[in-house]
């Protein structure tokens, strides 16, 4: 029932021969990402060569010439000082930058920012290494596989030769592990204008994909962004884990102090963290391919937007902790529903529905309706299937007499409801969210209501009816509330993108 829905793919259908172009472009650029390649770059990284590319050593001046080179080899524009790739702090500290222009007059001036950092702890030192000291640690995992991530991803973007409006600005980060140093120095001393940057986008320890699970730190440092990435995700994609937490752990930190939109890819941390034993052997580099191309569709999206949205001042407050996104996903207590009443739907048969549990003030205590009674017809229909009960419960908009034979046996006794509220329609209770404004989180899914049929969860966020996108409360109910008895959901469920189908029921004879 799920299918794939990229926004690229919709757009097929229309696709001009341009858009059909930029989307063989963009397949192609994805497509040069391979893991052997991205294994290849992190064997150098990482190999004891480069004695574990502590920033300022000579083995993090090593790791940084070969980087230059790689620069060069991919023919990309150098965005360091004096012409070059690089920009040198603290003595013989690098960091390392380029630059693939956009192709808008106008927003090519602005910039998306791809960073990684690309030093490491060296020997170790008590302050930053589980040990044993004295050997060196290679950094697989922290950040050669960010770093060559980057490379990757700076490789395709650049086969699709400014097919994108903004610039992408490309940076190698030095000094990371000595306290976010180099990603300090370029925001003090910037070789692009801070304010043209509208979104960081930092790769840190993305070599360790497990269960398929990529963290995503910022999402709500500006709004839509988990709506962007979860698109691209699509359906096939990787599973998101959208946290909220920022915190001063990596590069990404420094861009959101300056209030710039900033995302974090990361896939966890482990046992061999800042340990001699984060080795290359074991990096997940199909996983790596994933991230990283992932990352280009994200980066080539955010660079084609008609409009970025401004940084979201709120995500400071919000990225405290990630206790008030426990509260926004809390889903909310289970309502007792407009009868009031359980039953055991294995007890389906032509002999009625028996009742399990009855909440008090309700419709069905009020009628004195009591555990294992079997409520046998509605308005005289006699109740064969469990799911025409539910259809009945939800859709009744009128006081139903109810035939019931008491748990003891003996002839039906006969009572009137009224049932509560109005007639289910979906079955689901919703919220706004203004990080996510194009969409509703799911907070309650009725029980027996079709939004249940349908699987909706929730913490699911709604982003479309029958392919409609809403930007307000009252757009998503004139979508949902449109005359059809089948309605199609685009739904995100931890950043993939389902089609849920929904059946709605047909309001009962006669009422
Ligand atoms: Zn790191």
């Amino acid at each position: 029932m799920l299918r794939g829905f990229p926004v690229v793919i919709v757009a097929i259908g229309f696709a001009t021969s341009s858009q059909a172009t930029e989307l063989a472009a963009r397949l192609a650029a994805k497509n040069s990402v391979t893991a052997e390649e991205i294994g290849s770059h992190a064997a150098v990284l990482a190999n004891d060569t480069f004695e574990g590319r502590e920033a300022g050593s000579r083995g993090g001046r090593a790791a940084a010439g070969y980087l230059v080179e790689q620069f060069e080899k991919i023919g990309l524009d150098p965005a360091g000082i004096d012409g070059g790739y690089t920009q040198s702090f603290n003595g013989s500290m690098r960091n390392i930058l380029a630059i693939l222009p956009g192709s808008d007059p106008v927003l090519s001036k602005e910039v998306i920012l791809i960073g990684a950092h690309y030093d490491h702890v060296g020997y170790g030192t008590r302050s930053n290494s589980f040990g044993p000291l004295g050997r060196i640690h290679n950094g697989a995992d922290d950040n050669a596989s960010g770093t060559s991530a980057l490379l990757e991803a700076a490789q395709g973007l650049k086969m699709l030769a400014g097919a994108h409006r903004r610039s992408i600005l490309i940076a190698l980060w030095d000094g990371e592990e000595k306290g976010l140093l180099g990603s300090q120095h370029w925001l003090l001393e910037p070789t692009v204008a801070r304010s043209r940057i509208r979104c960081a986008i930092n790769l840190d320890m993305v070599g360790r994909l497990r269960q398929n699970k990529l963290e995503v730190y910022g999402v709500r440092t500006a709004p839509d962004l988990r709506r962007l990435i979860s698109m691209q995700n699509g359906t096939d994609g990787l599973t998101l884990d959208y946290l909220w937490k920022m915190q001063e752990d990596s590069d990404h930190y420094n861009f959101f102090r300056y209030s710039i939109p900033s995302l974090m890819f990361h896939t966890g941390k482990h046992d061999d963290y800042h340990r001699p034993s984060d080795d290359t052997e074991k990096l997940n580099l199909d996983g790596v391919q994933s991230v990283t191309r992932l990352l280009i569709d994200v980066a080539v999206d955010l660079a084609d937007a008609d409009e970025l949205p401004a940084f979201r001042v709120e995500s400071a407050r919000e990225g405290r902790d990630e206790r008030q996104r426990s509260t926004l996903e809390a889903p909310l207590a289970a309502l007792p529903g407009r009868l009031g009443l359980t039953w055991k739907a294995e007890e389906t048969s032509e002999r009625g529905l028996v009742v399990s549990s009855v909440f008090r003030r309700t419709p069905a205590a009020t009628a004195g309706i009591v555990v294992g009674d079997r409520i046998v017809s509605w308005n005289g229909e006699a109740l064969s299937s469990n799911q025409r009960f539910q259809q009945l419960v939800s859709t009744e908009t009128e006081p139903a007499t109810l035939a019931i034979v008491g748990r003891i046996g003996g002839e039906p006794r006969e009572v009137q409801v009224t049932l509560e509220g109005p007639p289910i329609r979906i079955g689901i209770t919703w919220v706004r969210d203004e990080a996510e404004p194009r969409c509703v989180l799911i907070k309650r899914v009725v029980p027996t209501s079709p939004a249940e049929r349908a699987g909706l969860l929730p913490v699911d966020r709604i982003y479309a009816v029958n392919d409609e996108e809403f930007t307000t409360g009252e757009d998503f109910e004139k979508l949902l509330f449109q005359d059809r008895r089948k309605l199609e959901l685009t739904v995100e469920r931890d950043g993939k993108i389902l089609r849920v189908p929904l059946v709605l029921d047909e309001a009962p004879a006669g009422s």
